[in-house]
């Protein structure tokens, strides 16, 4: 019998988790969270919360990650990507949310900084 083996990946394999934010029910955290506006995008983005120096995989593996319509995201004057204010309260409120059942020291052993003064 013939056997076959899976070539071996060099690409190491990224870990996945839910985001520990919200559910992905096409609402913008931004728009319901601080807006409070509820309403539903077809064309929601994922962001990762923690960004730069692989931050953006631990980010994923840790479901530190929102949802966001294009305007908060990246196109309009208050998005994550342009506002460093409202990058900073997105940042805050993930590691309040992680703190919820996490240590202090087990946010900084995984981002390395403290977000919340
Ligand atoms: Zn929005
Ligand atoms: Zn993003």
């Amino acid at each position: 019998m013939l056997k076959f083996t899976k070539p071996q990946s060099k690409k190491k394999r990224q870990r996945h988790a839910a985001s520990i934010m919200q559910p992905k029910d096409g609402q913008c955290w931004i728009c319901s969270r601080v807006y409070h506006c509820f309403r539903k995008y077809p064309n929601i983005q994922k962001h990762h919360v923690f960004f730069g120096n692989g931050l953006r995989e631990i980010s994923e593996a840790n479901g530190f990650t929102v949802y966001l319509c294009p305007q908060h995201h990246t196109d309009g004057p208050d998005a994550v990507h342009r506002n460093q204010r409202m990058n900073r309260l997105v940042q805050r409120a993930t590691q309040d949310r992680f703190e919820v059942n996490h240590t202090r020291e087990e946010f900084m052993d995984l981002i390395g900084r403290n977000y919340i003064e």
